[in-house]
């Protein structure tokens, strides 16, 4: 079994990890943070490096590259910051590999060159006020009018739609289907479009790429922007599953990495005693578990981008993958708090950031709670 990495891909980790360690200043995503504010000049530079690209074929103008290279990239954006994996998600994988998967021809030809330019920012609409982890029970409601759909309801918790150009969004079509995962219909929606209003959220962290609630009130979409087939959505959500839950273990997983690194550093040098903690056996213990936990995070995610690129299922694997590093990560920044004591809650050190930034991964792109019950059934339970 091979545990390693080609030239290629090494090359591409180490350029992703001197850009990320360059752009990424305390001084940058704390400001973005703290604003609320998406980071545009990062994202733009991201879009220069040809980055959105990576998981497109050539003749779309991508670089043809497997689920390893986007673990690999998304990894280093989370190491470097939530910021740059997160804008880099919702355009790159909800949107445009969203639309690679079950977009129509012209679709693909029109949007996915426009994602790899930079010309065109996406969000994934699918939960509502009244629709979390029970997701196929989606009720706004997309009626058809000639050669038109007329959209009206509320999405909730939608992430980074205040900047998208155009929002996934996840409709119902028909009012009482046999099964609520039938009658279900995705389309484009052009974020612009008259009757569909954004309306900001204010969160506990990962506040530069925040969720908004969206409200629908006749928004008319053209019925050549449904991607697949009308009624037939469901099973399109799934297909992108696997790589969206390998995105966010490996951002997690990323991260994660960076909250040791950072806490390692922060004891090898902070004193008392007379001597350094880290010479504390305590404290020893504790970073040791949390690069284990780090570890485990990143060899599970790398387990299912290998599954993904050899075309083997990973259902379970990818539900283990997310939940170990979605948990793990919130350990790791909870351990990392205590490293440092009461540094570790002032605002003027990264920890604290760590901490609250890290929270969301339980809840976002599928509950821990959630998780678990996939991977129980899949264990035949
Ligand atoms: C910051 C943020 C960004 C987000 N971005 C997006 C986005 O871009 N697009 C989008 O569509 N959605 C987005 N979401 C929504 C996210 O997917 C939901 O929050 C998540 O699916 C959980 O739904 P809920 O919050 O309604 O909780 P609920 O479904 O109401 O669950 C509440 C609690 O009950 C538990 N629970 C529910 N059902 C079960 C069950 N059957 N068994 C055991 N426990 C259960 C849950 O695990 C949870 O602990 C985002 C959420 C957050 C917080």
């Amino acid at each position: 079994m091979e545990f390693g990495f080609t030239q290629e891909q090494n090359m591409l980790r180490e350029s992703v990890r001197r850009f990320m360690s360059k752009e990424c200043t305390r001084e940058y995503t704390r400001e973005c943070s703290d604003n609320d504010r998406f980071p545009i000049e990062l994202y733009d530079k991201m879009v220069a490096q040809g980055w959105m690209g990576i998981p497109f074929p050539e003749h779309l103008g991508g670089s043809g590259l497997g689920p390893v290279e986007l673990a690999i990239f998304l990894e280093e954006a989370g190491y470097g910051w939530y910021g740059a994996g997160t804008s880099y998600f919702s355009t790159v994988i909800l949107g445009g590999y969203n639309i690679m998967l079950y977009g129509s021809d012209e679709q693909k030809a029109h949007f996915i060159p426009r994602v790899i330019r930079g010309e065109c920012k996406f969000a994934f609409a699918l939960s509502e006020p009244n629709v979390g982890s029970d997701a196929a029970a989606v009720e706004l409601f997309a009626a058809q009018d000639g050669d038109h759909f007329v959209l009206n309801g509320t999405k909730m918790f939608i992430t980074n739609a205040h900047v998208a150009d155009y929002i996934v969004t996840v409709t119902r079509t028909q009012r009482q289907p046999a099964r609520k995962q039938q009658g279900i219909t995705i389309f484009l929606v052009d974020a612009k479009s008259p009757g569909l209003e954004i309306r900001p959220l204010k969160q506990m962290g990962r506040s530069a790429t925040h969720a908004n609630e969206l409200s629908f009130r006749d928004v008319r979409v053209p019925a050549a922007n449904m991607m697949g087939r009308l009624d037939e959505g469901w099973n399109n959500l799934t297909k992108g599953l696997g790589v969206e839950r390998l995105s966010v273990a490996m951002m997690y997983a990323g991260t994660s990495q960076a909250i040791v690194d950072y806490a390692v550093r922060y004891a090898k040098e902070r004193r008392q005693f007379g001597q350094p903690i880290s010479k504390f056996q305590a404290i020893q213990h504790k970073l040791a578990d949390m690069q284990m936990k780090a570890d485990i995070s990143r060899l599970l995610g790398y387990r299912v981008a290998w599954m993904l690129a050899e075309g083997i299922p990973c259902f379970r694997e990818m539900s283990i993958a997310k939940l170990h590093a979605s948990e793990s990560l919130f350990a790791i920044a909870n351990d990392g708090v205590q490293v440092m004591g009461g540094y570790g809650v002032m605002k003027e050190y990264e920890m604290e950031q760590f901490f609250r930034d890290s929270r969301i991964g339980m809840i976002g792109a599928g509950s821990s709670e959630i998780q678990r019950s996939i991977i129980a059934k899949q264990m035949g339970l």
